[in-house]
């Protein structure tokens, strides 16, 4: 049976009339092929069109705009030319970062982030200097235009990279702003994760005929494949992915990763820890390839680690698991890799690492292929430890058999006679030669480090109108305090305007706030107790709805002034503020 099925050729970045020096820069950042965003996206922005792009963070969206901008992109031109808009300053950041990384061949070319936060000045002097692509966010893009610090009016590319977030935040009203007041000959993309009502309509009242692009996935795993899961933060991976070679019982397996240089580099530290691994992607020539799938197939060879494109129709029947060690961008990608396993009517396992941060992409896998997959505990220490110990026993087992046996008997019942040692003990330091030093046991896991200070468990259930505020904790277990705010239901603020103005002047993210409650003249909103002296002054000089918000710690009530009113928890309320016409003022 032919190694390798007739699957259509996916475009690879060749294909796509990039400029020469993107590309370049791109197989230097080691991508192999175009993500199907990329695939989808790149050509229709090259060939001048708008674009709206169902995408999340995680399935290569940033280089769907950044790669056609890039190419486009005139030198010789001073004021912007790209301006990308986006919800927060990491984010922004981000984005800028990427751009940099993909026009690390374009000499001259400048790129600007411009964020709340952020002073002035630095902002001031780029803009001075000429910055040809422009990332920022909406408040502090807006304040920049009314300064007329910032000029558009040359501007050829707008992007809106998660518009849906950029609306929850509150900057409906800058974002249809700017896209207003930029010209009318521009080109536009808008990428978001959903496609709520508003976001229809700024692409039906801003954008000229879109191209609209949303994924077909192939979406059908076979029932063969049993799937699982198992949470692991990036930098644990490399450890996660020892114990399941450890504990797991698998005949061959493919571990897939991003890039061609993750291949080698996982490769190696494999093989460094003793496991016969080889890597496989696009650079490697045909017959080096052939080579290393034949001796996967013959069992000289039990790992493969792999890039999308090269395991692409790789069909060798004795790969029992497939190990997403980098979880695919999209639906397409995790169906196509984890049919590398359960051929030929086997059965097969297929395991998933999921970073905290990429849960959506889980949720939208499980939701593509309308199958849940399973959440798999990681072995423990004790697990890895008993594993070891009965894979000792088996080698004993195995080498009884050995031609050897009688030569290596004779010279240690000599051992034994001349020098009386317990043939146990004989044993046992044959055994320790054979380790050359290192540990035969895992050494048991540090216990985690003490919390500072004991909290209850769960959150207790807590108004704001029963005394002094009480510190409690956000959602990722972080101290909250209670601060207040010099903007209240008096200047028609909105929690949705609150979260943005702070979190873009602060640079917090959603999850740093708890409770909003919004009185008649002031607020009283829950943020990080340990925010710096630079961020508490940042925000005192905030503004929202045009008035400076003089953000301080709250002391509590002054006396005789009962507390009461609406409690708002930010994550999740924000969908009602959508459409709210207000703007956070930075
Ligand atoms: P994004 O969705 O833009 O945040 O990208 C998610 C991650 O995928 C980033 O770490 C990118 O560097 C990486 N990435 C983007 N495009 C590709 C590609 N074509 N091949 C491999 N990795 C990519």
């Amino acid at each position: 049976m032919s190694d390798i099925e007739r699957d259509p050729e996916p475009p690879t970045f060749a294909d796509l009339d990039i400029d020469d020096r993107v590309l370049k820069a791109l197989s230097d950042v080691g991508y192999e092929s175009p993500s199907p965003i990329q695939a989808a996206t790149i050509p229709p922005l090259l060939a001048g069109n708008d674009v709206v792009g169902l995408a999340q963070t995680g399935t290569g969206k940033t280089a769907a705009f950044a790669v056609p901008i890039l190419s486009k992109i005139d030198l010789t031109q001073k004021s912007p030319q790209a301006l990308v808009l986006a919800p927060t300053r990491e984010l922004a950041l981000q984005v800028a970062e990427a751009f940099g990384k993909y026009s690390a061949h374009i000499p001259g070319l400048h790129v600007l982030p411009i964020y709340g936060g952020q002073s002035y000045g630095v902002q001031l002097s780029g803009l001075r200097r000429g910055a040809h692509v422009v990332v920022g966010t909406p408040g502090r893009v807006i304040d920049h235009l009314e300064k007329g610090t910032l000029d558009l009016s040359k501007l050829s590319y707008l992007v809106l990279d998660e518009a849906d977030e950029m609306l929850k935040m509150g900057f409906q009203e800058d974002v249809e702003r700017i896209l207003a007041d930029t010209p009318e000959y521009k080109q536009v993309a808008l990428f978001s994760a959903t496609m709520p009502g508003a976001i229809r309509k700024i692409s039906k009242q801003y954008m000229h005929d879109p191209v609209e692009i949303t994924m077909k996935s192939k979406t059908s795993t076979a029932s063969n494949i049993s799937q699982r899961y198992v949470q692991v933060a990036h930098q644990r991976k490399l450890d996660a992915l020892t114990r399941v070679l450890e504990v797991e019982d698998f005949e061959a397996m493919i571990i897939f990763v991003r890039t061609k240089q993750a291949t080698e580099d996982l490769a190696e530290k494999l093989r460094s820890r003793g496991f016969s691994a080889s890597a496989i992607n696009g650079d490697i020539v045909q017959a080096q390839r052939e080579r290393t799938i034949g001796q996967l197939k013959s069992g000289a060879l039990d790992i493969l680690v792999a890039t999308d494109v090269a395991a692409r129709g790789l069909d060798v029947d004795r790969i029992s698991h497939v190990v997403n060690y980098d979880i695919p961008h999209d639906t397409e990608s995790y169906v196509h890799r984890i049919g590398r396993t359960g051929r030929a009517g086997r059965a097969g396992e297929a395991l998933l690492f999921v970073a905290p941060r990429e849960r959506h992409l889980l949720k939208a896998i499980e939701k593509a292929t309308r199958q849940p997959l399973a959440e798999m505990q990681l072995p423990s220490v004790d697990d890895v430890n008993a594993q070891r110990v009965s894979k000792f026993g088996d080698s004993i087992t195995e080498s009884l058999t050995s031609d050897n046996l009688a030569l290596f008997r004779k010279m240690i019942e000599d051992y034994e006679q001349e020098h009386d040692v317990p043939l146990a003990d004989i044993a046992a330091a044959l055994a320790v030669q054979s380790r050359d030093g290192e540990a035969f046991l895992m050494a048991p896991e540090p216990p985690p480090a003490p919390r500072r200070e004991r909290e209850p468990r769960e959150r207790p259930a807590r108004r704001f109108d029963d005394g002094p505020p009480t510190r409690s904790r956000g959602p990722e277990g972080q101290e909250l305090a209670t601060y207040r705010i010099a903007v209240g239901k008096r200047h028609r603020v909105v929690p949705g305007a609150i979260v943005g103005a702070i979190a873009n002047e602060g640079g917090l993210r959603r999850s740093d706030f708890g409770h909003i409650s919004i009185r008649p003249d002031h607020s009283l909103v829950e943020l990080p107790a340990d925010l710096s002296s630079e961020t508490l002054e940042a925000l005192r000089r905030t503004r929202i709805s045009g008035v400076l918000i003089q953000l301080q710690p709250d002391s509590g009530p002054p006396s005789g002034r009962p507390r009461g009113g609406r409690d708002d928890r930010a994550g999740g309320k924000f969908q009602r503020d959508r459409d709210s016409r207000k703007r956070p003022r930075e």
